[in-house]
């Protein structure tokens, strides 16, 4: 198995074929694409012919092996019908953001469970009910 299927495997990122890789001071950096060849529009979706320009970017994606791991990709321009100039859809994040989905939701899954964790904390269980424990309702 090749580097490259091998951190296309670990990554787990959908349409996305890694292209290279090197090791940086901060740790990885994982050279991508998406596997469609015409880009999308970042504003409404629909492919585009047209390209205005691209240059490289970073996501910030989950932690590896101990490594921070940042996913490069030179991103376009397109030229939308509908939008005018916009950047193209990539599959691993959201538009405009500097962080890839996955990274995205571990971050909502860890403020979620610091959330109830807290919420626990604050208003703790009156009562047992039925095996369960019951918090009341914060004050408002
Ligand atoms: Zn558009």
């Amino acid at each position: 198995m090749r580097a490259t299927s091998l951190l296309r495997t670990i990554l787990n990122l959908k349409h996305t074929k890694v292209v290279g890789f090197e090791f940086s001071d901060c740790g990885l950096v994982v050279d991508v694409a998406p596997t469609t060849r015409l880009p999308r529009c970042a504003g409404c979706g629909p492919r585009c012919r047209r390209c205005y320009d691209a240059r490289s970017r970073q996501w910030r994606h989950q932690d590896f092996a101990g490594m921070e791991v940042v996913v490069r990709y030179t991103i376009r321009r397109v030229e939308c019908d509908r939008c005018g100039v916009s950047t193209e859809l990539v599959p691993w994040a959201e538009p405009g953001a500097w962080l890839t989905r996955d990274f995205e939701d571990t971050v909502a899954l860890f403020a979620a469970e610091e959330l109830v964790a807290r919420c626990a904390h604050a208003w703790p269980p009156t009562k047992p009910c039925g095996g369960t424990r019951f918090w009341p309702r914060p004050p408002s």
